[in-house]
């Protein structure tokens, strides 16, 4: 199952930038069988669990995380790049492989003791998942675990997740 949808992952070179190799992921969105195999694995592996809510990264963890929601039968908390979310928000900086950002989260999205499982769909360095785990747990919430349709592993987002357990499905 992995091998076919790491064949639907087409690689960019230099994209945005000069020297990333950019996983652009819209062949296996464009592919309907494709797409629900990846929500269908993401679900089997939290069905079950006592979770309280899937967290979104802004933007193409959206893609991953609402599907999920939907199948867990539990909400969805966006995770917003700066002044996007109307309410009170906790913000965090961080750094990306290109740039650096923040990101924000609603004050009241989770409650203390909340357990989520936080979605993006590439991890590289790891610096936006932190950052999203950082804001659910100034929420009081708990990360079950991080989970990724794709992983970098030769940027070591892993290990400095090393509090976190971490999930992905395609590995380069
Ligand atoms: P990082 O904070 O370094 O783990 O970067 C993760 C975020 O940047 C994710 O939201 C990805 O969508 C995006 N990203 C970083 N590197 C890549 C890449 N090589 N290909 C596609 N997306 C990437």
């Amino acid at each position: 199952m992995t091998a076919h949808l790491a064949d639907l992952i087409r690689n960019i070179p230099d994209f945005p930038v000069p020297g990333i190799q950019f996983k652009d992921i819209t062949p296996l969105l464009q592919n309907g069988e494709a797409l629900k195999q990846a929500i269908d694995a993401l679900a089997s592996r939290y069905e079950g669990r006592a979770l309280d809510a899937v967290v979104g990264i802004e933007s193409r963890g959206f893609i991953f995380s609402a599907p999920l929601a939907y199948r867990l039968g539990i909400g969805l908390i966006p995770i917003r790049k700066p002044g996007k979310l109307p309410w009170e928000t906790f913000a965090v900086e961080y750094e990306l492989e290109y740039g650096s950002n923040k990101l924000e989260m609603h004050r009241d999205a989770l409650r203390p003791g909340a357990r989520v499982i936080v979605v993006d769909d590439v991890l590289a360095t790891g610096g936006t998942v932190a950052a999203a785990c950082q804001l659910v747990e100034m929420a009081g919430a708990a990360v079950e675990e991080a989970a990724f349709l794709i992983e970098l592993t030769f940027l070591h987002g892993r290990e400095r997740l090393a509090k976190y357990p971490v999930f992905s499905m395609i590995q380069y």
